[in-house]
């Protein structure tokens, strides 16, 4: 059509550009039939919770004050519990952020004495200061819950033989991130994640297997919490959220487990019962059901990153080629101003602060000064179209979201131009 080229040509994409992309996505189209094919389970799979649950209109009110029996947070919490086939669910406009929501399930189910385990290496950045591995107030060290760690194998595969080493009396609850996070290691798939509990509750039955859920819902029919994990937790302004929560974390899991963390969130005896869910539950409920075909068009932009900037000689975690379990794509520029390039790219086809340009500067919870591409309605949201990296090597942007998939392809088209148009990459070089 060729009023399309013509309008990207207005929105400052040289026709060079434009072309390269349409290459890239010719090859695509089987991928993108597949995504669409688990969007459509996933949709029935939140339709069917919705229906089972009796969401009703007045499920979308909110209460004030105490918030007691409030009939649309209770509600919303049985849905969750149904799709991620768990006992019970917290889901809280009151849970800040991911961090706060995986702090909150860590602190409120472990005692002194208690030891934490990750069998899959580092956690994410924000999480080293909850855990205590970098010094902080409050954390987890300081109340005498100690921490070990088991990295993964070069290969990025399970140690197991260190696993069962590292497993002891002492050892309460094992915390395994599904998501690479700001690492370029794989990220794992559901079925890893099911071997890997399976492995540790083999060895102790009684330890809590926790999974780090942000950025992995709804990317494949199954959840952790379908293979064997105690509690999945995540963010509300990522996939669950669908772009329209605007606020708010999920813990899922076993009623023991739910409840501990709703105990620690308000207060010892009030737990669930109270939380004003205030005006925010039409979010919370219409952003689910969008979840699945957002997280959709998130992936497809990922996968159309990953092959544009593959072709172009760039290390791409995942690669091209290979099956999704998150929506984040790692590609690795080698240089901080094409990093910063990229993300400036980003961030100008944004419907929101088009016209502001994002520059590192020292983000609280990070060891490095952050970039960070983001023209959200969600101030921070990263189910939106979003980009972020950390300075420092390998120089690799970190890039995720996209509300629509036409957005999020502008995006990408975006970044592009952005490089060639600072002269850091040669536009002869778009071919396949
Ligand atoms: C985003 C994220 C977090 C933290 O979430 P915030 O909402 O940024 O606090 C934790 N773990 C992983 C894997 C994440 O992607």
């Amino acid at each position: 059509m060729a009023e399309i080229q013509s309008m990207y040509a207005q929105m400052g994409i040289d026709s060079e550009t434009w072309e390269y992309g349409e290459a890239i996505l010719e090859r695509l189209a089987e991928r993108f039939r597949k995504i669409d094919e688990i969007a459509e389970y996933n949709q029935l799979k939140v339709i069917k919770a919705m229906q089972d649950c009796q969401v009703g209109e007045a499920c979308m009110l909110g209460t004030t004050g105490y918030g007691y029996n409030d009939l649309g947070r209770d509600t919303l919490e049985a849905v969750y519990a149904k799709i991620f086939h768990t006992e019970d669910a917290l889901v809280r406009p009151q849970i800040t952020c991911g961090t706060h929501a995986l702090a909150l399930a860590l602190m409120s189910n472990l005692r002194p004495g208690d030891e934490l385990l990750s069998p899959v290496g580092k956690p994410y950045d924000t999480l080293e200061e909850v855990i205590g591995i970098r010094p902080s107030r409050g954390s987890l060290a300081e109340y005498g819950v100690s921490y070990r760690q088991v990295d993964l194998k070069e290969d990025g595969s399970f140690d197991y033989d260190s696993i069962v080493e590292a497993i002891n009396p002492r050892t309460r609850l094992v915390t395994i991130q599904r998501s690479k996070g700001y690492q370029t290691r794989p990220t794992f798939s559901v079925k890893q994640i099911g071997e890997l509990i399976a492995f540790v509750k083999k060895i102790k039955p009684d330890v809590i297997c926790m999974v780090d859920n942000c950025y992995g819902e709804f990317v494949e029919p199954q959840e952790p919490s379908d293979v064997g994990a105690d509690m999945v937790v995540g963010s509300l302004i990522k996939n669950p959220g669908g772009g329209m929560a605007p606020i708010g974390g999920y813990i899922a899991g076993r009623k023991q487990c739910v409840e501990n963390a709703a105990f620690r969130l308000t207060s010892p005896g009030l737990g669930k019962e109270v939380g004003a869910s205030l005006g925010i539950l039409k979010d919370f409920y219409q952003g689910l059901f969008l979840a699945p075909t957002v997280t959709a068009c998130a992936l497809k932009s990922a996968v159309f990153a990953a092959n544009l900037y593959e072709n172009l000689g760039c290390a791409v975690v995942p690669n091209g080629s290979e099956s999704r379990h998150d929506i984040i794509q790692a590609v690795t520029f080698g240089s901080p101003e094409a990093v910063i390039a990229f993300c400036q790219g980003i961030q100008a086809a944004a419907p929101v602060d088009s016209h502001v340009t994002p520059e590192p500067w020292d983000m609280p919870g990070y060891d490095a000064q952050v970039i960070m591409a983001a023209g959200a309605f969600v101030s921070g949201s990263s189910i939106e179209l979003s980009a972020d990296a950390p300075i420092k090597p390998p120089y690799a942007v970190y890039f995720q979201g996209g509300l629509t998939w036409p957005h999020g392809k502008f995006g990408i088209l975006k970044s592009l131009q952005s490089l060639i148009n600072r002269g850091l990459l040669d536009k002869n070089r778009l071919k396949l």
